[in-house]
């Protein structure tokens, strides 16, 4: 298995898995063009995307998905509540393109099992995903509020894990944004911030094989990469969590491709 995100942040999202036969993307949240160019770069050819996955329909993880869809016939999977949401976004897609599937589902594409699972946001129906491919997963939950145990329970046991450190809580509170959107942003309903996503890696690591964590969706406004990198840090090493021993922790760039990971 092969997990790449291509971008990752408050300015679009989209997320590249494959495995011996199946190859999605999670999201599509930046210009088309752009997607193109992120895929070529790792040398993955987009007409051979055998679906995208969306995980709810705010405009920095849906921007590129119907230009991708018609460009290259590519069926994209949603939950109802996410189609109506996103259906005057996206222009007009295929009939066949359009994917329905329920909430917590499984579906198969290929030798992949993409299963979803729900996440508290400001959104109509918003989800994270596991897939899965001979025995080895991965996980992508971003875009929360709050941690909760149906994140914990779908995570846990992925090898590799996409978890969202979106802003520094001081950055953010004394920072720019209006207040109803700093309030949103801090809700339960909002975004994870550094510090409890540090707090989220120290409650899904069992001791087992070391993990490798990804930070990701990071604001632009309210976070910097050191200060989210240092910060769910720190709350590692408060909690005897060793960076390179018991997990192995990289940050997801807002503007290339990054962590490629090969998974055997
Ligand atoms: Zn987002
Ligand atoms: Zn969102």
């Amino acid at each position: 298995m092969i997990f790449c995100s291509l971008y990752s942040g408050s300015s679009g999202n989209s997320i590249f898995v494959r495995s011996d036969s199946g190859k999605v993307l999670i999201d599509a949240g930046l210009p088309g063009k752009k997607i193109d160019s992120a895929l070529s770069e790792i040398g993955q050819n987009p007409s051979e995307i055998d679906g995208i996955f969306i995980t709810h329909e705010h405009s920095d993880h849906i921007k590129g998905i119907g230009v991708l869809s018609r460009k290259y016939n590519i069926p994209i999977y949603a939950n109802e509540a996410t189609w109506n949401a996103m259906e005057n976004q996206v222009g007009k897609i295929k009939e066949e393109n359009i994917r329905i599937i329920d909430k917590r589902s499984t579906i198969e594409v290929k030798d992949l099992e993409v299963k979803c699972f729900n996440i508290p946001h400001d959104a109509a129906g918003p989800m994270g995903y596991t897939i899965r491919s001979k025995g080895k997963s991965v996980s992508v939950a971003t875009d929360f509020g709050t941690f909760t145990e149906e994140i914990k329970e779908n995570i846990k046991d992925s090898e590799v894990i996409l978890l969202e450190s979106n802003h520094d809580i001081q950055m953010l509170k004394y920072g720019p944004y209006p207040y109803p959107l700093k309030r949103r942003i801090l809700s339960e309903i909002g975004h994870l911030s550094n510090e409890d996503c540090g707090k989220a890696i120290v409650d899904i690591l069992t001791g087992d094989e070391p993990k490798k964590i990804i930070l990701g969706h990071l604001s632009n406004t309210n976070n910097h990469p050191d200060l989210a990198f240092q910060t769910v840090l720190n709350v590692l090493n408060d909690n005897n969590i060793k960076d390179g021993r018991d997990v192995y922790l990289t940050l997801a760039d807002r503007h290339k491709p990054s962590s490629y990971i090969e998974l055997k």
